[in-house]
């Protein structure tokens, strides 16, 4: 599938789960066009998300219900190797989720499922581009995601903060400004 082609697919695919009746309170749900984008991006078979996305299945048939209801979308299976993080990631995200709608808590799995990928993260997740991410992020998860003061990028950050809650200072520098890696952290996630 080509890049034009592939976009007008996952436009169609968000465009039909949006349509479909969710309760009026979970419509309001700001998370719910980014899970859609998201489904809609890994049924192009963007991204590394396995085809449960992470989630116990009895939790990922609950995401559908409550947000999507209707028919499953039959999503690509695909090997994806687990990170030993995972659960602390998760657990981290959890800490600060925003307490408004369930999705924060299948998307705190999710998002550190993709953390196991080896994109940027908002390729990770299948979603159409970095803004996407740093909405969901902000929207789920706010108290985290303000800590990114610098802007720096998302699985970098989460990695960087996951470290120093546990007292590992990987960085070779005492502050980003210094550091040769600076690039690395910070520059454009296309
Ligand atoms: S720029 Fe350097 S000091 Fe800052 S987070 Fe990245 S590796 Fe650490």
């Amino acid at each position: 599938m080509n890049a034009v082609s592939s976009a007008t697919q996952r436009h169609r695919v968000r465009a039909g789960l949006l349509s479909r009746p969710a309760a009026a309170a979970l419509a309001a749900d700001p998370n719910r066009p980014v899970l859609a984008s998201l489904l809609a991006g890994r049924l192009c078979g963007e991204g590394m998300l396995p085809a449960s996305l992470g989630l116990p299945e009895t939790e990922r048939d609950k995401l559908w219900s409550t947000y999507f209801p209707g028919p499953r979308l039959a999503l690509p299976e695909q090997a994806v190797d687990d990170i030993p993080e995972r659960q602390d990631l998760v657990a981290i995200l959890l800490e600060h989720r925003a307490g408004r709608f369930p999705s924060e808590l299948w998307l705190a799995f999710i998002v550190a499922m993709a953390c196991g990928g080896r994109d940027h993260l908002w390729q990770d997740l299948g979603l159409a581009d970095r803004g996407e991410l740093s909405q969901l992020l902000g929207n789920a998860f706010p108290s985290l995601a303000r800590q990114n003061t610098g802007d720096m990028k998302w699985k970098k950050f989460l990695y960087r903060y996951y470290c120093a809650r546990d007292g590992i200072y990987v960085c070779p520098a005492p502050s980003c400004g210094e550091c040769a890696e600076h690039a690395q952290c910070f520059a454009p996630e296309t």
